[in-house]
């Protein structure tokens, strides 16, 4: 779909909203949508990035959209589930996910989550050789049809957001490839241990260049590739790459798609298309990112040392990154009118704030837009990841209801709540007033 078509169905969603009630002035101040429709056709161009005679499973991260029936909605579509936590773990199950299409990554997984995760079949990838010895422990007594892997930093260096950056010399994550003694270390583990026929990598997430990312998946293949070679065996028979590909929050233009990351995979890595391994893909925001938007009331405006600010109920609680690191995380915003019509008019520089009681709390800052008037709405794209999704609970904010929308070939709107609103704490009536 074309960026324009993008925008015109976002502001048919948004028209039929506050036909519907589900934004209302007093009532339902916020809320995020996710375009169904749209998160079909990402997964189909996915799927369609790689050759169909490999076997893929593409494992959606739940971080970037936790909601439940999104992630039912991803299984629907073929998608399997990347969790990194026990309450992802436990929302995969609830939406419905096979635990053999379940992948739980995590550097901090206890012992009861890691038997957990064995005695379902989950694949699990290993973070460190602590952790290593913990499923000795765990496989000295039982079996498992899990499929295990050990998650290796390539130690390729970080992209443009260094927070998002995996595969750094010093990064948290994985056992890096590079220091000294740990590649003879990790042959030893693989040669000891039949069961370990996995090899995991994730080079980080946005800002990391494709060429960044496909010469770290090059340096696992490299390895895998190096255990089957040292033991005399097909022992490896399946990578992870990870997830990572960057999202264009400049336009809707969805650039880079998955067929370019694919066409750096083949260029790094061209082993990894040979046939000889299973690839599991762990993609989050690209999924999800350019299919949500969240749209909120303006309840006031004013002019503070001669620039317009317009006070709207979205901020920090559900655009935490954006607010808290501006400069790594603009985001688009869209002036609509209370009725949801884009607005016309001759472009403001003005500040587009939130209501949490702390002054950062701006979602723009001196941003050219048709001035916003009280009673506005703003529509604030690409955020179908990683924001209202995953709120944060400053200042006591409520959750905003997050709505999955349908729009049928006669331009019809059909919304599903995805998640209810929190309940607002109402004001209390003080006794004896
Ligand atoms: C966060 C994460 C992902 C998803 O990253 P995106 O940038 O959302 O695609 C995949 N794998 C692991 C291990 C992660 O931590």
């Amino acid at each position: 779909m074309s960026g324009s078509d993008k925008a015109g169905r976002r502001e048919r969603i948004l028209r039929a909203a506050v036909q519907q009630g589900l934004l209302e002035p007093e009532t339902a101040v916020l809320a995020g949508f996710v375009d169904l429709d749209g998160v079909r056709e990402t997964v189909t161009s996915l799927r369609g990035a790689f050759p169909a005679d490999l076997r893929v499973l593409h494992a959606f991260a739940a971080k970037a959209n936790c909601l439940v029936p999104v992630l039912g909605e991803l299984r629907r579509h073929g998608m399997g589930c990347e969790v990194a936590s026990a309450g992802e773990f436990a929302q995969a199950l609830e939406a419905g996910f096979a635990p053999a299409d379940i992948v739980f990554d995590s550097p901090a997984k206890t012992r009861a989550e890691l038997a957990r995760a064995l005695s379902l079949g989950v694949t699990v990838n290993v973070d460190s050789f602590q952790e290593l010895a913990r499923l000795d422990d765990i496989l000295a007594t039982r079996s498992s049809a899990s499929r295990i892997g050990v998650r290796v930093n390539p130690q390729v260096g970080g992209g443009s957001i260094s927070a998002m950056s995996t595969a750094t010399a010093t990064s948290k994550f994985g056992i890096p490839l590079e220091d000294e003694g740990n590649r003879q270390r990790l042959l030893r583990a693989y040669r000891d241990r039949p069961w370990l026929t996995w090899v995991h990598t994730h080079v980080g997430s946005q800002g990391c260049p494709l060429p960044l990312i496909a010469r770290g998946i090059a340096k696992a293949v490299e390895f895998a590739e190096e255990v089957n070679a040292h033991l005399g065996r097909r022992q490896v028979t399946g990578i992870d790459i990870g997830g990572g590909l960057p999202v264009n929050f400049d336009s809707d233009e969805t650039t880079p798609g998955f067929d370019t990351y694919v066409d750096h995979l083949r260029e790094h890595a061209p082993a990894l298309f040979s046939g000889a391994y299973e690839i599991v893909t762990e993609f989050g925001r690209s999924v999800l990112a350019k299919n949500g938007f969240m749209a909120a009331y303006v309840e006031y405006t004013k002019t503070v040392g001669g620039r317009p600010v317009a006070i709207t109920h979205a901020g920090a609680q559900v655009a935490t990154r954006t607010v808290f690191a501006p400069d790594a995380w603009p985001l688009r915003i869209e002036a609509h009118d209370p009725h949801g019509r884009a607005k016309q008019g001759p472009p403001v520089r003005q500040d587009v704030a939130g209501p949490c009681c702390f002054a950062g709390d701006l979602l723009a800052r001196d941003r050219a837009l048709p001035l916003l008037d009280v009673g506005d709405l703003v529509v604030v794209p690409d955020t179908g990841a990683y924001y209202f999704s995953t709120p944060f609970h400053y200042n006591s904010l409520p959750e905003p209801a997050v709505y999955g929308a349908r729009v049928d070939a006669d331009g019809r709107v059909t919304f599903q709540v995805i998640r209810p609103a929190q309940d607002a704490h109402p004001v209390p009536a003080l006794a004896g007033h």
